[in-house]
């Protein structure tokens, strides 16, 4: 009798089924906005990272099909095997500019780019610290580095500096890895703190920008910049998915750390190129950041108006801590988050349900955007009071 070697999946499924944390993707039949058609429904949407509306700016829409026209569909392989297009480096040169580095390199996902950094700047010799609420990117970058790992309690600097003290010397290099905005949360982590500790403790640091990229420091450059270190040692990572409203990862640095990424990370070097309408729409939207930081200050004003209805209106729910365009409101427990999830999305807001094991506690995530109207907030705490 032959065994099924695949039998387990079904099982396995249904264990996920029992434990509530099936989940499933909706439809959105509309273009990425502040409004959208979800599951044939009309929405206000705060569960988009497209926190400029730039995913459906005309111009960067327009960069995208120009660069079709002119370089195809795909890369067509690997840039070092198969060679790559100008706009390539022109997007690289403009990501340096953006956040004053010498040079960057762009990967196909942000994802991909946490992976490949992490895993080609320490191996088994070396320690990471990682902030125990970091994106799964950096956590399984560490993974796949083999390096001694250590997670130490969300932002608390105590705590990193007592593993160095303790740690540090056993092991040959050494990388903090944070990020920036946290994505399940909106809070900050305490970078110029995190850069003294690191330089007292010879050990290099690596931030996530994928939250803070267009949304922070006044030139848009990230938290980096919204905390005056943009000359510090520390390498940068960030996507080109979210306020950028492209796909793609970057990695920003030093121009002897980019040769090198380009030599070692293995998702760069065996992986093909990003696509040359992705590549113009991140240069397009690059450029829209720095020319029009009125989109910015129109995010930071719902941000800001949105806290303001929340506190006024709905005193009993209690807000995250919160420093970016990602606000969390916590629920009491996994039923609780789900059925206000459904309950806002049959009043016409689409925001959802954050839960354990993805995070400690329960939340509603909100991400706000430069077009949502005051009207959309106001729905939204409406919606909120009686779900
Ligand atoms: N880092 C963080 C903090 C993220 O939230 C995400 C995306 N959710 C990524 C990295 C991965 O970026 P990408 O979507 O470009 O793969």
């Amino acid at each position: 009798m032959s065994i099924d070697p695949y039998a387990w999946i079904e099982p396995s499924l249904t264990t996920i089924h029992r434990a509530d944390w099936y989940r499933f993707a909706q439809t959105i039949s509309s273009l990425p906005g502040a409004v959208v058609q979800l599951e044939g429904k009309t929405v206000i949407n705060f569960a988009s990272n497209d926190y400029l509306g730039l995913a459906s700016d005309r111009s960067v829409i327009a960069a995208a099909i120009a660069a079709t026209e002119e370089f195809g569909t795909g890369s067509t392989g690997s840039r070092l095997l198969s060679g790559h297009r100008q706009l390539h480096r022109e997007l690289e040169k403009a990501i340096a500019s953006l956040k004053q580095t010498e040079d960057a390199l762009v990967f196909s996902s942000g994802y991909l780019a946490n992976l490949g950094a992490i895993a080609s700047i320490v191996g088994k010799r070396d320690l990471i610290l990682s902030d125990r609420y970091n994106h799964s990117s950096l956590k399984n970058g560490a993974i796949l580095s083999g390096a001694k790992i250590i997670d130490y309690p969300h932002c608390n600097i105590i705590e990193l500096q007592n593993h160095l003290k303790q740690q540090r010397e056993k092991y040959r290099r050494c990388l903090i890895i944070t990020d920036t905005v946290f994505s399940m949360d909106g809070d900050l982590c305490p970078l110029p703190e995190i850069l003294d500790i690191a330089e007292k403790f010879h050990s290099m640091v690596l931030v996530d920008e994928a939250h803070a990229t267009g949304v922070l420091g006044k030139k848009g450059a990230g938290c980096v910049e919204h905390f005056h270190s943009t000359h510090r040692p520390l390498i940068q990572i960030g996507t080109l998915s979210k306020a950028l409203g492209s796909l793609g990862g970057y990695i920003a640095g030093s121009s002897t750390l980019i040769d090198f990424l380009r030599n070692r990370a293995p998702t760069w070097i065996y992986t093909t190129g990003l696509s040359p309408a992705d590549t113009a729409a991140a240069l397009e939207a690059i450029k829209i950041v720095q020319k029009k930081p009125e989109l910015r200050t129109q995010l930071w004003h719902n941000i800001d108006t949105l806290k303001q209805l929340i506190s006024q209106e709905l005193p009993n729910l209690k807000l995250l801590p919160s420093e970016s365009a990602i606000l969390c409101l916590q629920l009491k427990d996994t039923a609780t988050a789900l059925t206000t999830a459904i309950k806002l999305k049959e009043a016409g807001i689409f925001a959802p349900a954050i839960r354990p094991p993805t995070v400690p506690t329960s939340r509603i995530r909100i991400s706000l955007m430069a077009t949502h109207q005051i009207s959309h907030l106001e729905k939204l705490v409406t919606a909120l009071k009686s779900s």
